[in-house]
């Protein structure tokens, strides 16, 4: 994960190793290398610019320059703002009301039907939760068979209406459903779309309208980078939605998405999917992550 980023980062902090002194060049020199590792990373230039000022901040407050360990003083300060961009601590879902409705949003391929599987199964296995999974996506029946796999999978109930073309009338039919067989979690699969459009922002507005859910999660892959940034933001205007699910971080992602979808929208990543399987999801832990990036 982030390989790239963390070869960055060391060679920056490299510039500090074996220094009993520094001076204020060398912290200089190390903070301009990393902000070209987190601009190559995808983090915009804006928010690697204050990252790495508040980084300066904090290192020249907790003396860098006459310290015997710079590096390591310098590092702790990257970490600990590392964890306070991508939120500080983890943030949990709310299934205080029964059944807890969760809406999950995004573009197709994004790992949308995969990560309601993984939900359910987490819900199912880890909260002792009695969950039905809703497949709303009225325009691709291969995306109801999907969710159907998935269900068997992990051994969990999908509601679907393969010739109900109407999402919220199928969202609505599945919470009574859900209501009357005590199902206490309901995970609504929702279409996508390639890109954002007007139709489709409309559809799940509808739809996000008619159940109240407890949690809206958007759903985006972390190889897109900093388009994953901007379809958040598009998303959170549309539906100000509880949280997001970060997807695909096994596979050669930058890091850009992970560090600054949380500063741009002001929402927290709640999950993380690490891989195909029902089991790769991880709750998010921003010092963990920031642990990880920094080795
Ligand atoms: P949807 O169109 O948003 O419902 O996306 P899907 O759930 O169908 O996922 C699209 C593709 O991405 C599928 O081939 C999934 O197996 C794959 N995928 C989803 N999540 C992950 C993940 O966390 N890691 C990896 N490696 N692949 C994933």
């Amino acid at each position: 994960m982030f390989d790239n980023l963390q070869d960055k980062l060391e060679k920056a902090f490299h510039v500090l190793k074996g220094h009993g002194q520094v001076s204020e060049v060398n912290v200089a020199e190390t903070l301009k290398e990393i902000r070209r590792a987190l601009v190559d990373a995808d983090v915009s230039f804006k928010i690697a610019k204050e990252f790495t000022n508040t980084v300066k901040e904090k290192a020249l407050g907790a003396d860098v320059l006459t310290s015997l360990k710079p590096g390591q003083v310098l590092t702790k300060a990257v970490r600990d703002e590392m964890a306070t961009l991508m939120g500080g601590t983890a943030s949990d879902l709310d299934l205080s009301q029964k059944p807890s409705i969760i809406l999950m949003a995004g573009l197709q391929g994004s790992g949308k039907t995969t990560h309601s599987g993984k939900l359910a199964n987490y819900l199912k296995r880890k909260k002792t939760r009695k969950v039905l999974l809703v497949a709303c996506d009225v325009y691709r029946p291969a995306a109801i068979d999907q969710l159907h796999v998935v269900g068997e999978q992990i051994g969990v109930e999908v509601f679907s209406d393969k010739e109900n073309k109407n999402p919220v009338d199928i969202a609505q039919k599945a919470l009574a459903h859900a209501k009357a067989n005590g199902f206490n979690a309901v995970i609504i699969d929702t279409a996508g779309r390639l890109a954002i459009d007007e139709e489709m922002m409309a559809e799940i507005r509808d739809i996000h309208q008619a159940v109240k859910p407890q949690e809206t999660l958007f759903v985006v892959d972390s190889m897109t980078g900093q388009d994953a940034v901007n379809t958040a933001k598009a998303f959170n205007d549309v539906l100000d939605y509880e949280g997001v699910i970060l997807t695909k971080l096994d596979g050669d992602t930058r890091g850009g998405a992970a560090l600054t979808i949380r500063s741009v929208v002001n929402k927290p990543i709640k999950f993380i999917g690490t891989g195909e399987k029902m089991d790769a999801l991880d709750v998010f832990h921003p010092t963990r992550m920031a642990d990880r990036i920094l080795g």
